[in-house]
């Protein structure tokens, strides 16, 4: 089953979620791009741009990437 977005956007519905598509993980951070791998690929929430990533039932994320509020692009304290 597929969960709501981690970062609780308001629109984080389960349909919201989709796994990263090859031309958004070219333009996440390579540190970012080296997390999704080891986790089996990215997930993005497409309401709020949040990037993460998941493990069993621990869910980590990573930045955004096309973030509503912050613009286009890549944006991430975490993995810059
Ligand atoms: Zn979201």
């Amino acid at each position: 089953m597929q969960s709501e977005c981690p970062a609780a956007c308001s629109g984080k519905k389960a349909s919201r979620q989709h796994a990263l598509s090859t031309e958004q993980r070219e333009r996440i951070s390579a540190a970012a791009q080296a997390v999704a791998e080891s986790a089996g690929g990215g997930m993005r929430c497409n309401y709020c741009g949040c990037v993460y990533v998941a493990r069993g039932s621990q869910r980590e994320q990573l930045g955004f990437l096309d973030d509503g509020v912050m613009g286009p692009g890549w944006h991430s304290r975490r993995y810059p």
